[in-house]
């Protein structure tokens, strides 16, 4: 019976990573898929967006805030940053903060090159089914059983279910007693009801920029009409809070001022929605004003302020968000509380340990839940190296 040092469990981008830190240590790497590192690929539509310039705790939403300031801490974006550098791996800043490779797979190539062929033994192809703690640990898949000394839980989670996303790493975490915070789809867009999906019909395909309030969040920022329901950056970011049976406001004029425009336009005979049609795209106005049949002058202070209402608060009940197969990323997951913030060893189990997105640590959009990704490999395998 072969026995490992450590198993990395999953090979996305914290296991890989994981494994290119663990430099000759005795290794293997237990993946589903025939392939690794296959979110990481399609990562920022192939351009992976790997990182980003604004970095903090509160780019992050989890149960337990203060959790992952050690990890941030200890992972250095400028030495990230050399690494890609020293290895002819170049990449773009954004203005808006983030950081983008020339192509993913420059990226998963580099990571892979840094894995000690040596030391190292790929399992591609074993589904893990189970995972128990003897003397050590033995691992169960759906071909093999493997022992290993230590396991590193990198399963990721249940999104994207054709790029490996799967509810394993929840289900191993459970079995070592720890508790999940409820996922949900996030980095996603909202579906649209019948009555809404009627609404909006002669929306889909428009871009404009909006803002989007839900409880005390707020973003401006694109959002993109689709024949399903609402899309774009604005609404992405404001997923990350879960917004099933919330209401959202949005302001389809955030950069104007509503009672100096009506005051400008008092006396204007002209159809509202021509009138608004030339501080907004005209259909847009049209769907807004389907039910108001007055003209300006003839309103009333009471019309005015529906009217407001319309354009500056438009009020949205969100009945359901895309699922996990249309979402970027799952919030919630393995309570941080029963976990490490210096080693990501489980406090449920010696010699256990948890890093990437399965953990109830979710980045906001931009590149930060890969950042997490390389910051919790970092503090798991600096923690493993200093033990063996
Ligand atoms: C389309 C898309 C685009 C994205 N773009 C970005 C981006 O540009 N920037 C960013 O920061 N984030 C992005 N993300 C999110 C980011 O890819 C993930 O947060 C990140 O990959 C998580 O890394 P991980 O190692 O925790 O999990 P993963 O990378 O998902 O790796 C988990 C691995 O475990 C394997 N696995 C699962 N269950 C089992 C099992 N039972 N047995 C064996 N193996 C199993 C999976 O096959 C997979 O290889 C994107 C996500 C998607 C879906």
């Amino acid at each position: 019976m072969k026995i490992f040092d450590i198993a990395i469990l999953g090979a996305g981008a914290s296991g890989l990573y994981a494994a290119s830190l663990l430099g000759q240590k005795n290794k293997i790497i237990i993946e589903a898929g025939k392939n690794p590192g296959r979110k990481l690929l399609a990562s920022g539509g192939g351009l992976c967006n790997f990182s980003n310039k604004n970095m903090g705790a509160e780019y992050y939403f989890s149960q337990n805030p203060h959790f992952i300031k050690s990890a941030l801490a200890g992972f250095k974006l400028q030495e990230f940053l050399e690494f890609l550098e020293e290895n002819n791996i170049s990449y773009d800043l954004r203005p808006s903060g983030q950081y983008f490779a020339k192509s993913s797979k420059a990226i998963l190539d580099l990571i892979l090159s840094k894995i000690d062929k040596q030391s190292t033994t790929f399992a591609f192809e074993n589904k893990i089914i189970s995972v128990v703690k003897k003397d050590i640990f033995e691992i169960k898949t759906d071909k093999n059983v493997f022992y290993a000394k230590k396991v590193i839980c990198a399963l990721g989670g249940p999104t994207y279910k054709k790029l490996g996303g799967s509810f394993s790493a929840f289900k191993l975490a459970q079995s070592f007693g720890h508790n999940i915070i409820t996922p949900y789809p996030a980095l996603c867009g909202i579906l649209w009801n019948k009555k809404q999906k009627e609404f909006f019909k002669d929306l889909a395909g428009l871009t404009i920029k909006a803002q989007l309030s839900c409880q005390n969040k707020t973003f401006t920022e694109d959002i993109l009409f689709t024949h399903e329901g609402l899309s774009g950056p604005a609404v992405f970011k404001l997923s990350l809070y879960g917004l099933q049976n919330k209401e959202i406001l949005i302001n389809f004029l955030p950069s104007v001022d509503f009672k100096d425009f009506i005051l400008k336009n008092k006396n204007n005979t002209k159809l509202p929605s021509n009138i608004f049609g030339e501080i907004m795209p005209k259909h847009l106005a049209q769907t807004l004003l389907k039910d108001f049949n007055k003209t300006l002058p003839d309103a009333s202070k009471q019309d005015l302020k529906y009217l407001e209402g319309l354009f500056c608060a438009f009020k949205i009940k969100v009945q359901n968000t895309y699922d996990y197969d249309k979402s970027e990323v799952c919030a919630g997951g393995i309570d941080t509380k029963e976990i490490s913030s210096k080693t990501f060893e489980s406090l449920k189990g010696k010699d256990l340990y948890f890093i990437g997105e399965n953990l109830d640590i979710t980045g906001q959009l931009g590149g930060y839940n890969l950042h997490f990704a390389w910051a919790s490999a970092k503090a798991c395998t600096n923690a493993i190296l200093k033990k063996l």
